[in-house]
């Protein structure tokens, strides 16, 4: 092993859940870097919504 290369900053790559594109990790994500599905604000709206939700009945 040669250990010349330190303190590289990683960037961690996901994929959006709507537009499946891959984005890469952010200083605003750092906390929630887990729970991150969208890539942006946009698509995090834009997000499939479940056509065949539970419906309650409301009596
Ligand atoms: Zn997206």
């Amino acid at each position: 092993m040669h250990a010349g290369k330190a303190n590289k900053s990683y960037l961690a790559v996901k994929t959006c859940v709507v537009c499946q594109r891959p984005f890469t990790w952010r200083k605003k994500w750092e906390k929630v870097w887990d729970e991150v599905k969208y890539c942006s604000e946009q698509c995090k709206r834009n997000k499939p919504q479940n056509s065949t939700g539970s419906q309650t009945p409301t009596t």
